[in-house]
């Protein structure tokens, strides 16, 4: 099999080339079925392309969620730490509103 990077001739039976390591196979991420080349798997027929794409996007929303996630737990965290603060004040003001009623 030639490199098709560097022109080396290789055995059939290497995944890199052996002058320059580039990947003479790819490898299928949904099945693992190694082929020389193609945007296609010929064993399950996944789109290389399309799978890379929507593996990007399934991690992008990921980080989003893993985000949204750790803003809402700050979102407690605050509120928690406000909560002498407010509730505090409101027990003062509760105090000196019965005060002056009384
Ligand atoms: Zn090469
Ligand atoms: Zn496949």
């Amino acid at each position: 099999m030639k490199c098709p990077k560097c022109g080396q001739e290789n055995p059939e039976t290497v995944q890199f080339c052996r002058r320059c390591h580039a990947p003479l196979r790819i490898t299928c991420p949904a099945c693992q079925h190694a082929q020389a080349r193609g945007e296609k798997c010929e064993a399950c027929g996944v789109d290389f392309a399309k799978y890379a794409m929507i593996l990007g996007l399934q991690m992008k929303t990921q980080a989003t969620q893993e985000r949204e996630r750790v803003r809402s737990r700050g979102a407690v965290i605050k509120q928690i730490l406000l909560l002498p603060i407010t509730g505090g004040f409101s027990l003062l003001k509760f105090i000196r509103d019965r005060l002056r009623g009384e």
